[in-house]
């Protein structure tokens, strides 16, 4: 399958950004229209001069628990405890009217409008869903293949020991699940290494990756992360493990973070944050001048966690920039190596998956304005964004 975009703005000038099987297979300065012709598989599209932005990866999200379209406001209390929170969260979710599976199209029809096209979510599994959730999540995923790249970690969100949720855990990595999850093994599980032996031992037997959440203040947390390089590096999961979240590395001094750095860094453990606004965060540019991979996702998304978040990526990314005061340009454009699927402009053979906006100067300036997404091209086809139509708009009306 062939396609054009004639007349894409990149950076100052115009080009004509011809597609091949969802790779970029011609970048040539805009002279003309091209206009293909001969076969059926071939479309031509006008870009009118809007400004390219390559496309997001959410690395942190979870489709199953979101309140997106619900027809009713559900109020929450101030998180005091994690177990209070939890058993709130089950009582919030018993309410919602959608199916997870419903639930799931509406946060990837959302996040395409938005152009995310890559994706990591953690899925509830615990005694009360079982692995129903994860099982309805296989199947949108089978729907959007093509569309959305989506990896899937099964997350014990009540606790892998406090709920005694190996056998369904084991269950969900037999069924497809991508990544095994946990949830603060010390403040949690109240286990640490009880629960990394079971999130690795599991990992190492589906040949899966580790990805887990941790709230666990200061050294609570360092101590743990450490535990986590060396499970990784006794399981061989090198450059397939991530802590989510890490807040106990937003706690530490940065010549403590840079020590932990290297443990970070030789095990290939990358650290992935929700950029937080209320509370301390790891240093990711510290972090990654050092060699860890850090990545970015936005979690909360009108929950029960939170009534904040739109699963806008870009928003996001603007989020971080603008919490480490980054105002050079060349600091702009790096904020979109933490989110970003390919690079700023496009590159001739990397994969097309990139939007299009309007009403903005340059790169560095949509970062900062986070306009909207006239245009979303995944895998070399539209995808979503304002002047696609009607039929990608539908999870958008709340
Ligand atoms: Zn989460």
């Amino acid at each position: 399958m062939i396609s054009t975009w004639n007349k894409v703005r990149v950076g100052n000038r115009l080009y004509n950004l011809e597609i091949k099987n969802g790779y970029f297979s011609a970048i040539t300065p805009y002279q003309h229209e091209q206009h293909l012709t001969g076969s059926p598989s071939v479309s031509t599209h006008d870009a009118d001069g809007l400004l390219y932005i390559p496309a997001m990866k959410d690395m942190h999200c979870h489709l199953d628990k979101h309140f997106l379209n619900e027809p009713k406001w559900y109020s929450r209390q101030t998180i005091d405890t994690l177990p209070n929170q939890l058993r709130r969260e089950k009582e919030l979710l018993g309410q919602l009217t959608q199916s997870v599976e419903e639930r799931a199209r509406v946060m990837l029809d959302t996040m395409l409008q938005l152009g995310t096209t890559q994706i990591r979510t953690h899925v509830d599994v615990d005694q009360e869903v079982g692995v129903e959730s994860l099982e309805a999540v296989l199947k949108v995923r089978e729907e959007y293949r093509g569309i959305v790249d989506i990896e899937i970690v099964a997350f014990p969100q009540q606790g892998l020991i406090r709920s005694q949720a190996l056998p369904l855990m084991r269950e969900a990595m037999q069924m497809g699940a991508d990544l095994v999850g946990a949830v603060d093994p010390g403040g949690l599980d109240e286990a640490i290494d009880p629960c990394l032996e079971e999130v690795f031992g599991l990992a190492a037997e589906y040949q899966a990756g580790v990805d887990i959440h941790l709230h666990d203040p200061g050294h609570l947390g360092v101590y743990t992360i450490e535990r986590m390089t060396e499970f990784t590096a006794q399981a061989g999961l090198k450059d397939r493990v991530a802590v989510s979240h890490a807040w106990g590395l937003g706690h530490i001094s940065d010549v403590e973070l840079s020590r932990l750095a290297d443990k970070l860094r030789e095990q290939g453990v990358a650290v992935i944050s929700s950029v937080p606004i209320d509370r301390p965060m790891p240093n990711l540019p510290l972090l990654r001048s050092l060699g860890v991979v850090t990545m970015i996702g936005t979690d909360n998304v009108l929950d029960a966690w939170s009534p904040y978040g739109n699963g806008d990526m870009l928003q996001r990314t603007s989020r971080l920039a603008e919490r480490y005061h980054w105002v050079e340009d060349e600091q702009l454009l790096g904020a979109f190596e933490y989110a970003a699927v390919g690079a700023v402009e496009p590159k001739l053979g990397e994969r097309a998956d990139f939007m299009l906006v309007n009403n903005v100067i340059n790169v560095e300036h949509a970062l900062c304005k986070v306009p909207e997404r006239e245009w979303v091209v995944s895998h070399g086809q539209i995808a979503g964004g304002t002047r696609a139509g009607i039929r990608h708009k539908r999870a958008l009306s709340r």
